[in-house]
């Protein structure tokens, strides 16, 4: 399944947050799934509405990545 991509600069690993400002490293499915890059890690507590490119300054939704039915 292909992951999608930042809008801006088609980058396709992101960052989540969570209340602590701590980060985890994830990608995202063709489902809309986030998938954390490192199996170990969690998501739980993590704020998943917002996901922030690795490679530029974007940060959006998921439905606003590149990549999925609509592109
Ligand atoms: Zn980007």
């Amino acid at each position: 399944m292909r992951n999608l991509k930042c809008p801006q600069c088609e980058v396709h690993r992101f960052h989540v947050k969570n209340e602590l400002n701590e980060r985890v490293v994830v990608t995202v499915n063709g489902r809309y799934e986030i998938i954390p890059v490192h199996a170990t890690d969690s998501l739980i507590g993590f704020d998943l509405t917002v996901i922030y490119c690795l490679g530029c300054s974007w940060s959006g939704s998921l439905k606003s990545l590149r990549g999925g039915k609509h592109s």
